[in-house]
Formats: structure tokens, C-alpha cells, sequence
């Protein structure tokens, strides 16, 4: 239960609209529910619900393809039965459907890649990186000082 202002709001209002579109949300109400929590986590902290399952901006400009409803959620309903976090999902999708994840379809953005010159690279061989988005870990075989990216964002260095 969330006791924010605003919550409850935020959830009746994408759930009506989805029903008037004619979208079906995601039946696992457990899971809807953290969904909800992560877009007003963003809304609160961006003042709009970017996407919970990928890393904002905090640009409005820049995130405007990802605030929810993202623009990447209906050709990943007709391809996949669901969109990236599994909010809206297709009429024949099933639980089983959102256990793995599905490709980002968000392109890689050139503002992040321009501004990899200034960021620390890869440095040694065996340090281990993790995809904040998609949770992909890869380990360095040879390092060759870029930065590594996935999901069109910087990875994370574990160790
Ligand atoms: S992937 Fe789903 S939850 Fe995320 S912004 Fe798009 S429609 Fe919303």
C-alpha cells in the first residue's frame, strides 16, 4: 500500500484509460502493483512517469519517448504481447509470457554515446559489467578503454 497523494490517482487514471483504449493490463496484480509504484517513484522524482524499466533523463525532452504510455509499447504489443516492463500485455498473453525479457526496442541515444570521451572506460581484463536494464553481465576478455553499453545506456562495473 502506498500512502503518497497521488498514488492511488496515478493508478486510477491509467487503468480507466487503459479500459477506454481498449489496452489490457497485466492480470498479475502484484506485479501491476509494483509497476504503479515505479511510475509514481518517476513522476515524483521527474514530474512524469517515465518508464519504470529504463533509466530517465530527467530531461523532459529527452524522455518524452518514454514517458507511459511509451511510443515503443504498441509495436512491442503486436511483436511480443507486451510492452518492455509488462504493464500492457495482448489478449492472449499469459504470466509465463513476462518471465523473461523482451529486446529494447528504444534506440541507443546519441546524447549518452557523445558523451562516452568523458566518461572511465574499460580498464582491465575480468572486470564485470551488468546491464541496469536488461541484466545482462558480460566480463572483459580484453580491454580495449571504451565504455561498454547496453540497452542504450552505460553499464554498470560490478567489480
Ligand atoms: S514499457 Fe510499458 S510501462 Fe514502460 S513506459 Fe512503455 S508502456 Fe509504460
Amino acid at each position: 500500500m502506498n500512502s503518497d497523494a497521488g498514488y492511488e490517482e496515478l493508478k486510477k487514471s491509467i487503468s480507466e484509460k487503459a479500459v477506454k483504449t481498449g489496452y489490457k493490463l497485466n492480470p498479475d496484480t502484484d506485479f501491476l502493483d509494483l509497476i504503479f509504484k515505479s511510475l509514481f517513484t518517476n513522476q515524483k522524482r521527474y514530474g512524469y512517469p517515465s518508464c519504470p524499466c529504463r533509466l530517465a533523463e530527467g530531461d523532459f525532452k529527452v524522455d518524452a519517448d518514454i514517458i507511459c504510455p511509451c511510443i515503443y509499447r504498441d509495436p512491442d504489443l503486436l511483436e511480443f504481447g507486451r510492452c518492455y516492463c509488462a504493464l500492457y500485455v495482448s489478449d492472449d498473453y499469459t504470466t509465463a509470457m513476462g518471465a523473461g525479457s523482451i529486446p529494447e526496442r528504444r534506440p541507443v541515444k546519441r546524447a549518452n554515446l557523445s558523451k562516452v570521451g568523458d566518461r572511465m572506460g574499460v580498464k582491465n581484463v575480468g572486470e564485470r559489467y551488468r546491464c541496469r536494464i536488461c541484466g545482462n553481465e558480460v566480463t572483459v576478455t580484453k580491454a580495449g578503454g571504451g565504455v561498454l553499453v547496453c540497452c542504450g545506456e552505460e553499464m554498470e562495473l560490478l567489480e
